[in-house]
């Protein structure tokens, strides 16, 4: 099934549906290694990182629970303002327990340094990160992130959860908006 009629004709194709999968895969594969016994917590980050978490979770092949949270800093803005709530906590106790945070992407990476911050006080013990795409060159903050799917260019994209004006998440490629 085409997606042509919803692709307009500004979006570029940057990464394929294929190589998102192909990608997802190993880093799946190296969370279920890397976590075997530990029924690890996915957190998806809404409402970007819910398609990533639905594709990443079906690639780790160990016991996980699933949680979500949601934040808010962009609106519908393009740029980050640095203002960051929460609109949606955890559901889970995440006390003593190993656990994954799941974004779509990283971009000044304010939103992950403010989930860490928040979420350490809780206890886990293990907190990584992981995120589809990250961009390196528009990074504020010194983060480590843990599993990254592609280190890509200062531009915005859309598709794969990634919304402009709040559509386009249904997009199964990722596409940047020239
Ligand atoms: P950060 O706090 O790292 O600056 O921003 C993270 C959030 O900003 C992401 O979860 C996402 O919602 C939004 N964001 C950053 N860059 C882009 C982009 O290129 N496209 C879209 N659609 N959202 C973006």
């Amino acid at each position: 099934m085409t997606q042509k009629a919803i692709i307009p004709a500004n979006y570029r194709m940057l990464i394929s549906e294929e190589s998102i999968q192909n990608r997802l895969k190993e880093i799946g594969a190296q969370i279920a290694a890397e976590f075997k016994g530990k029924h690890p917590i996915l957190v998806g980050v809404l409402n970007g990182g819910v398609i990533v978490l639905a594709d990443l979770i079906r690639y780790i092949d160990i016991d996980l629970e699933v949680d979500f949270i949601r934040i808010s800093s962009y609106g519908d803005e393009k740029e980050s303002s640095g203002h960051i709530k929460i609109l949606k906590p955890l559901s889970a106790d995440i006390k003593g327990r190993a656990v994954i945070i799941v974004e779509d992407i990283v971009d000044s990476g304010l939103s992950i340094q403010f989930l860490r911050n928040m979420l350490e006080a809780y206890g886990p013990s293990e907190l990584k990160f992981a995120t589809l795409l990250n961009k390196p060159s528009k990074n504020r903050v010194d983060l480590s992130i843990d599993y990254i799917g592609f280190d890509i260019d200062d531009k915005y994209v859309v598709g794969y959860g990634l919304d402009d004006k709040q559509f386009k998440r249904n997009l199964r490629s990722i596409y940047a908006c020239e």
